[in-house]
């Protein structure tokens, strides 16, 4: 063998401790941006084992050759476990901690047996890589469940599936063609091992790439949730409420259902914060929004559109039954009192129900119908329910059904 050959092997073996190495850093970095995501730590981990399982099969320990090839299978072992684990909790599905233990403590167990009892190259080749590819299969079977969820799922689904190929088809057919092995000598430059590390830097790097993407998506999808969220209400911001808003009204529009807007603005909210005190007035605000909110539930979509003023859309609701909505609200609400005011403190809110009559009407036009007949609402002396009746665009006042 000359050196020229020896020389590609050593790159080929410093291959996937480079790669394993460097993601694992990326990992890391990742989790110190995104502490509570700790699956992140567990990639970095395993990444960084498995770097340091590759490294001892190059390079033996003074302790001997063979605890050296065990404390590298030992390495290998976890890093699998842990990237199983870490690839499962990304997806939201529970650890299957049994199915793993049995593979890891099974493969390492039957590798001690061929190595220290019946010593046998291949069977231990064979063993390692069958574990592996049972936990790969778990990781399959755990991602089944959730592959159409997107795009990052259903592509770790099919490697999860490809790495247990891998590791159980690769791995027979090389060495049912070129073994068995009786010992390390030329082992490292036989076609299993070249194949086996190719693979594997092949692998990682697509799993850890689309890790990536998962975690990017995720960051993504945390800072539009913030963007959207007013922080004082925890309902949608005025943003949050046109966006959702819109989207809601397109699929009432194809589903050919009705669907109705509700305003509200708080009553006399500036002489209550003179009164009381800018944060007595945020916890009125509070307030007003949690009840909107258990009243809205999940159908519906609630935002806090201003200081003082929240719009509600309603889907399968017509005029009837979002005057209904905005009436329980302002009676829920006026006869409540809110902590930290005095007792005899009335808190109202004037509202304002425009219902769309056709399927072209959008959010801009629904929300100056209903802004109007909130208007109309204060102007009426407050505390009541407004409606606009859009054939003859005009605001109809109604007696507010007070309770008796
Ligand atoms: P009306 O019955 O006509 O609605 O009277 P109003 O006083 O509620 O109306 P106006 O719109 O003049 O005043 C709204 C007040 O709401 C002014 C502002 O000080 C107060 N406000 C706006 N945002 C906040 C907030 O986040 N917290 C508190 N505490 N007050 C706010
Ligand atoms: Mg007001
Ligand atoms: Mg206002």
């Amino acid at each position: 063998m000359g050196s020229r050959s020896l020389d590609t092997g050593l790159l080929i073996g410093l291959l996937n401790p480079t790669i394993a190495l460097a993601l694992g850093a990326v990992f890391l970095m990742l989790w110190f941006y995104q502490r509570h995501r700790p699956y992140l730590a567990v990639l970095a981990a395993s990444y960084w084992l498995s770097a340091a399982g590759f490294l001892l099969q190059h390079f033996t320990l003074p302790i001997g050759m063979a605890p050296t090839k065990l404390i590298s299978n030992i390495c290998f072992t976890i890093a699998a476990c842990g990237l199983a684990g870490a690839i499962v909790t990304r997806y939201g599905r529970r650890v299957p901690f049994v199915a793993i233990g049995i593979l890891a403590a099974g493969g390492l167990a039957a590798f001690c047996w061929f190595m220290f009892i019946q010593p046998d190259l291949t069977w231990r080749v064979l063993v390692m890589n069958f574990a592996f590819g049972g936990l790969s299969l778990v990781v399959a079977a755990e991602l089944r469940v959730v592959r159409d969820r997107g795009p990052t799922e259903m592509i770790l689904f099919v490697l999860s599936l490809l790495s247990g190929l891998n590791f159980f088809v690769r791995t027979l057919v090389v060495v049912i063609a070129h073994g068995p092995y009786q010992s390390y000598d030329g082992f490292y430059a036989s076609s299993y091992w070249t194949t086996a590390l190719l693979s594997h830097a092949l692998l990682s790097l697509l799993i850890a790439l689309c890790l990536f993407c998962a975690a990017a998506l995720d960051v993504m999808k945390a800072l539009k949730a913030e963007a959207y969220t007013d922080p004082l209400s925890g309902l949608l911001n005025r943003r949050g409420f046109e966006e959702r808003a819109t989207l809601l009204l397109r699929h009432c529009a194809t589903a050919k259902l009705p669907v109705a807007l509700v305003l509200a603005d708080l009553d006399h909210f500036k002489a209550l914060n003179d009164l009381h005190g800018h944060a007595a007035g945020d916890r009125v605000i509070a307030d007003f929004a949690a009840k909107l909110r258990s009243a809205v539930g999940t159908s519906g979509v609630a935002g806090r559109i201003g200081g003082e003023e929240f719009a509600v859309l309603l889907p399968l609701s017509d005029l009837g039954a979002a005057r209904l909505f905005a009436e329980t609200i302002r009676m829920l609400y006026s006869a409540g009192s809110v902590d930290g005011l005095p007792r005899d403190t009335r808190v109202t809110a004037s509202f304002g129900v425009a219902a769309r009559t056709g399927e072209e009407e959008g959010l801009e036009s629904l929300m100056r119908r209903a802004d109007e007949a909130l208007y109309k609402a204060k102007r009426n002396g407050r505390d009541s329910v407004h409606l606009s009746c859009e054939r003859s665009e005009t605001v109809f006042v109604l007696a507010p059904l007070k309770a008796v």
